[in-house]
């Protein structure tokens, strides 16, 4: 017997941190520290690096096809100086979006970032940290004593770019000296190592997206697995952060109920019963636009995921498009068995909303 066969025991490999294959500076970003920092990072690490005038000129990213174009798109990085610092609002879940990076390395199929990113789904990084928390500190002080809430994943994944970047801690360490400001982000990665240190002071609140088995395995490729991320809550929960889940998005399909049963029920067995205090669940029905459908099809031809506009029901959104969530009927049906769930695992635990 060789040695390979004597070891019948497969060992799963850890996700590794996002690096890049091409990265673009706008040359402003070169004036500001952390433009600098990731200059030192990309250097250090061999990656191609290229200067562009502005991220808009960047038309001529490889690629025969439009899947291999947007394979290739997700391992670029540009690193530019964010200019609009108006925030967009960002409900149900925070009041403002705070704008860090624009873009993602993951290749999840249903992410609403196909359409809103459209032809540049390139990962943009902002440099300009101090301008946008100048800009933060401003909307707080016009609502104070009102609190008011940050999204700073709304356009991105800032977790699987922190090694890179540092952003994320800046914010945080920001927002623990705002007594009536707050940060919130979700992540579908693992590499929270960077943050546990931090002072935070509970105004942050780090939320992990989880799914059952069926749709993380169909349609979540390039993202940190369902035992990594519950790893990674449990550390940010010991490091004093306020804890919460986003099961996102709920898919209907054959055997929904066990798959949605059980990820509950890995996900109390897995979480140390110590962090299980003020949980907070956020729950987002699976929804898509004409476009997006159209944008999925052409990336993921093989996929699985449901869009079929006869099984759906029109909802108006807010970007003057329709989109197509499940009837009345499956949204009662996937809300109340959900909820009952969590709430048979995790008594005490919110459930902010249901959309
Ligand atoms: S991890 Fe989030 S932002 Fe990234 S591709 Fe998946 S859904 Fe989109």
């Amino acid at each position: 017997m060789t040695e390979q066969t004597a070891s019948p025991k497969r060992t799963i490999k850890s996700t590794r941190p996002f690096t890049p294959n091409l990265v673009y500076f706008e040359p402003k970003a070169l004036e500001f520290s952390k433009g600098k920092q990731i200059m030192d990072y990309v250097v250090a690490k061999g990656i191609e690096h290229r200067m562009t005038t502005s991220h808009n000129r960047i038309t001529n990213l490889p690629g025969e096809t439009e899947q291999e174009k947007y394979r290739i798109a997700k391992k670029t990085l540009v690193v530019g100086v964010r200019k609009t610092l108006d925030f967009d609002q960002s409900k149900p879940s925070a009041d403002y979006a705070i704008p860090i990076s624009t873009g993602c390395m993951g290749h999840c199929h249903y992410c609403y970032l196909q359409t809103t990113l459209g032809a540049k789904p390139y990962v943009r990084v902002y440099v300009n940290t101090e301008q946008i928390l100048s800009k933060a500190k401003e909307y707080i002080e016009e609502r104070a004593p009102e609190i008011t809430t940050f999204e700073a994943a709304c356009t991105s994944d800032p977790v699987g770019l922190e090694h890179i970047t540092g952003s994320l801690a800046e914010l945080i360490q920001f927002m623990a000296n705002e007594e009536f400001g707050r940060l919130r982000f979700v992540t579908k990665f693992h590499h929270v190592e960077p943050l546990l240190h931090l002072k935070h002071n509970n105004h942050t609140r780090i939320r992990f997206s989880i799914n059952s088995d069926y749709v993380i395995k169909q349609f979540e490729p390039a993202t940190s697995r369902f035992e990594e991320r519950i790893e990674a809550a449990a550390k940010v929960a010991q490091a004093g952060y306020p804890l919460g889940f986003i099961i996102a998005p709920i898919i209907w399909y054959d055997g929904w109920e066990k798959g949605y049963g059980e990820l509950l029920e890995r996900l109390a067995k897995t979480l140390p019963s110590d962090v299980t205090d003020g949980l907070t669940f956020e729950m987002i029905q699976h929804r898509f636009t004409k476009t997006a459908k159209n944008i999925i099809e052409k990336r993921y031809p093989k996929t699985k995921l449901e869009m079929d506009i006869e099984k759906r029901k029109q909802k108006w959104g807010k970007y003057g498009k329709f989109k197509y969530v499940y009837p009345n009927e499956q949204q009662t049906a996937l809300r109340e068995f959900i909820t009952e769930r969590i709430f048979e695992y995790f008594p005490k635990a919110n459930i902010d909303y249901f959309t």
